[in-house]
């Protein structure tokens, strides 16, 4: 519950969801959206509530914040976004339908416009659901393999180039570390083919400088998700790119039956350049922000980027130290903690072994559902470990999933 701040483990018993009967989570899994994402920035939660107070032109509210994000990541223009889910189906349609509001209106019907997303294969997740939401369809390339020694792996130049043809709409690429191949050779063929590249970076801020790193290579749209590290409402995103493409996302994702707003907002700049036409409500319309949610993120974003991210990582890195520490005289398991990376925090690495009283499985299990429930990071539970990350621990949470290991195994 923290993110380095300190916070007593009183604050976990909540009334509200004491109330609804609901058990709180003691979160030692890290930024994970089905418990609830990330804690809201105070600051964030203080300008929802005063935005909650007015009413306001949410296209003039979304113009300013956009030129605010934009100013924020380096990008042309920027949009706030129900979530970096959101923001892909929004990517998607600004790539299939560009200024057309024919096929605007069509969505997510694509007959007769390029729609495919190509996508190196191992860059598929759950996710790229959202590519297809806006009638894209996947065309993945590659191999799967980086793990068989056969030496075929990922997926070459040329294979990239060959995929391309007159049906794509767009390249699709995730963000991560250890993304094959790199971005800058991903931009480079698809540029060449005159497509442009749509970068998922939902979780892979911090470090701060990955706000601006993937247009500085060329990226044409990035999504990044407001409701992990930024720490903004758990709903929010952040679609960001070329002006053009960020235009078209914004007039499908917006109210259009209305008048237009005044003059200037990046909407009616574009309305006006099709002679005053405007669209009908396009496929972004089911995926509305509110003028809380967006003012939330905003002021998130400007304290995320103020932030000490290296005392932040310092405190990540002592918290796991401690919990390792806590955990290192109960018999039956090893610990050891990871080497933390630039934009994650390092992690407590918990195997259970055959003498233990409880199998991994088991122990993760219990902790799950007793009250307040504890999460930890099941990943390889497969292999008997489960991780315990430090993000959104207090000391005192900390502390206190400890000694329930503890005493589940004794
Ligand atoms: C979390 C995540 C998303 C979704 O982000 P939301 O803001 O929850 O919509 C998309 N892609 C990747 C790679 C993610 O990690």
């Amino acid at each position: 519950m923290s993110f380095g701040d300190e916070v007593t483990s009183d604050e976990v018993e909540n009334d509200v969801y004491d109330a609804l009967g609901v058990p709180t989570v003691v979160n030692a899994a890290g930024t994970k959206t089905r418990i609830g994402g990330t804690l809201i920035r105070p600051e964030a939660l203080e300008a929802m509530r005063e935005a909650a107070t007015s009413f306001v032109h949410l296209s003039e509210l979304h113009e300013r914040a956009g030129e605010l994000v934009a100013d924020i990541t380096g990008s042309e223009s920027a949009l706030v976004t129900n979530g970096a889910a959101g923001a892909m189906v929004l990517a998607a349609a600004a790539c299939i339908a560009r200024d057309d509001y024919g096929v605007m209106d069509r969505l997510p019907n694509t007959e007769g416009v390029p729609d495919e997303i190509v996508m190196p294969r191992t860059h598929r997740t759950g996710y790229d659901r959202s590519f297809r939401t806006a009638g894209a369809t996947i065309v993945d390339v590659g191999t799967n393999d980086r793990h068989l020694g056969t030496g075929s792996k990922d997926l070459k130049r040329w294979e990239l180039a060959d995929s391309i043809g007159d049906d794509t709409a767009a390249v699709g690429y995730v963000q991560k570390p250890f993304s094959q191949p790199p971005l800058d050779t991903v931009v480079d063929v698809a540029h060449d083919a005159g497509v442009p590249v749509i970068v998922d970076a939902a979780a892979e801020i911090p470090p701060t400088e990955n706000l601006s790193r993937f247009f500085a290579v060329g990226a044409d749209l990035v999504v990044f998700s407001g409701g992990k590290a930024i720490r903004g409402p758990q709903t929010t995103g952040i679609l960001a790119g070329h002006d053009e493409l960020i235009e078209s996302a914004a007039l499908q994702h917006l109210d259009m039956h209305a008048a237009p707003a005044p003059a200037s907002s990046p909407v009616d700049t574009y309305i006006e350049s099709a002679g005053g036409d405007i669209p009908r409500q396009g496929i972004g319309r089911a995926l509305k922000v509110g003028k809380e949610e967006i003012v939330g993120l905003v002021r998130a974003l400007e304290c995320f980027v103020d932030e000490d991210q290296s005392a932040k990582r310092t405190t990540w890195a002592k918290r796991a130290r401690r919990i390792a520490g806590q955990l290192a005289p109960i018999e039956g398991i090893e610990t050891h903690v990871t080497e933390p990376g630039v934009s994650v925090a390092p992690e407590v690495i918990v195997s259970v072994g055959t003498e233990a009283t409880l199998s991994a499985v088991d122990l993760v299990s219990e902790l799950r559902s007793e009250e307040p429930r504890i999460v930890v990071g099941s990943d390889s539970l497969d292999d008997g470990e489960f991780a315990i990350n430090p993000m959104c621990l207090s000391r005192e949470e900390g502390d206190y999933v400890a000694q329930r290991i503890q005493a589940h195994l004794s």
